[in-house]
Parts: structure tokens; sequence; C-alpha cells
């Protein structure tokens, strides 16, 4: 991906990562290149300074906002969703080197049991597993056997997964563990599943460049709970985040993100716990007049 191009003079560009790591090793794991190999992390920031690009943070677009005023030519801004310990190991040096600023949002259940996310959780089976059937709710035949047939199996989980409020994420996901004949597996010490721990997250918030948000407990879609589902994920995140790492968060950003991700009533929520900028995953870039809770990124792959 040319990460330049999206530089421009009126708007500004929010990048969305989520992990960084030193190579690539799996076959199927993290075909999605959620995971950047270091150098082309590196090289990629290394073009955009190149290019005129302006690093700024979170709070820079706040600050610009709350006083109506455009950001610089070509700014862009660094975020990171979900709370990987590469994030702070492999990532965090290199922005420092750089001086690039950068906001994590990390996910607070993520952090206190080192725990992989639904998907994770269903790539990490289908990786380990050679070939097999699953029934799933929407098919009861789904085969795979080789790279390519578990790629497309794996989107088209993502797929109806994302869009499905009937589905249980994370059952789902111990279900094709069960399926497949593994041990119901909630955490790995693999770089790719590793989480921060807390006395992680609050050394990443401690240095001058890097900002800790919040991004629910359970990395729930916010828009499929009940009222009191919704103020358990925001207001125990937050609570979290304050006792274990001192961070007072005015930054969130939504799990998923997509559109039918979030809601004004949800927003509101968020403004009652003091939340003040809190972007989507919508693909796009923003200027002066794009509303602090609707933001748009631009995922980094
Ligand atoms: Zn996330």
């Amino acid at each position: 991906m040319d990460y330049a191009q999206h530089l421009q003079e009126d708007k500004f560009v929010i990048f969305l990562f989520h992990g960084v790591i030193e190579k690539q090793v799996a076959q199927v794991r993290n075909y999605t290149r959620k995971h950047l190999e270091k150098d082309y992390f590196a090289g990629k920031l290394k073009e955009l300074i190149s290019a005129g690009g302006n690093p700024v943070s979170m709070d820079d677009i706040a600050s610009h906002h709350a006083a109506g005023e455009p950001l610089p030519p070509r700014s862009f801004a660094v975020t990171f969703d979900d709370g990987f310990l590469n994030n702070l190991t492999v990532a965090a040096p290199v922005l420092a080197d750089l001086s690039i600023p950068a906001t994590f949002y990390v996910t607070t259940d993520f952090i206190q049991s080192n725990r992989m996310s639904w998907v994770d959780r269903i790539e990490w089976a289908i990786e380990e597993t050679a070939s097999g059937l699953l029934h799933l709710p929407w098919r009861n035949d789904a085969h795979f056997s080789d790279a390519d047939s578990k790629r497309q199996l794996l989107d088209e989980i993502r797929r109806h997964v994302k869009s499905d409020r009937k589905i249980r994420m994370d059952d789902l996901a111990s279900d094709i563990q069960r399926q497949l004949g593994l041990p119901e597996t909630w955490a790995s010490e693999n770089l790719l599943d590793r989480k921060m721990d807390w006395d992680e997250v609050a050394r990443l918030h401690g240095h001058p460049l890097f900002v800790v948000g919040g991004h629910s407990h359970s990395h729930a879609i916010l828009s499929f709970l009940t009222e009191d589902e919704l103020e358990y994920e925001i207001a125990h995140s937050l609570e979290l985040l304050r006792d274990n790492a001192a961070v007072s968060p005015k930054h969130y950003s939504y799990p998923e993100g997509l559109a039918h991700c979030y809601s004004e009533s949800i927003i509101a929520r968020l403004k009652r716990h003091d939340v003040q900028v809190c972007p989507s995953a919508i693909d796009g870039k923003n200027d002066a007049s794009t509303d602090l809770f609707h933001l748009r990124r631009i995922m980094a792959v």
C-alpha cells in the first residue's frame, strides 16, 4: 500500500494498525496483514515523512477541532487497536526513533488475561489443523484442506460474524476449536497473540510520544449490546485503565468500528464517561469539520 498517496493539503488521515512483528512466519495466520513486518512498517513511516507528511497526535486533532483550526497540510496520525505486546516491543521503538506520536487503544480483558480475540482463536485453530470439515451456523459443510481454502473460509467467517448480532463470537470460536479436536484456547504466547500486561500498558502510556485509550472490555460490538451490557463494557474498561495503568482515557475506539457497530446513543454514553475523541474504522479522511466521534481511519496494510 502506498501510504503517502493518502496525504492531502486540506485533509488529515488517521492510520489504523494492529501490530508490528519482526517477520512473517505463519502459513495462514496473519494473512490479512493485521501485523506488519518491522522493516516494512519503518519504511512506510519514513516514506510519509519524506513525502512531507506531518505527524500529529490524537490530542492535536482534538485541540485543533476545539479551536476550529485546520491541522497543518499533509497531517497524519498513527493509531493501534487491541493492545498487542508487539506495539510496545517492536512498533514503539520505531515510532520513537522517528519522533512520531501514536495512540494505542487497548481492550481491557485482553490485557487482564492475555486473551485472544475470537477471530485470532479461529485463525489459530485453522492454522493448527491440516484439513477439516466445519459445521457453521450458516452452513454445514465448510471444508478446508490447504492455505487457499483456509483463507477463503476465514474471510467467510469474518463476513458472517461481523454482520450477524445473533452469533456469539467467542462461543463460535470455542465450538470451532472443539470441532477440530483442539483444546479450548483463549491465550497464547505467540507474538501474533500476546497482549501487553498492565505494567507494559503503563510503560507505553508513560512515554511522552504515546497515549493509551480504551477499546471496550471484551471487544464486543457495542451496537449489539443491551444498555446494561454497554454500560459495563465502557465503565469497566475505563475503570480498569484508571486503576491499573493510571490512564484516564479521553481517547477510545469502537470495536470493529464499522458504521453499524456504533450509534449516537453509544456516543452519548461515551461522552458521559468523559471520552472526547473516538475514531471509527470506516475508511476515509477527515477535515477540520469532521466530528471527533465519527473520525475515519485508513487500515494500514
Ligand atoms: Zn479491535
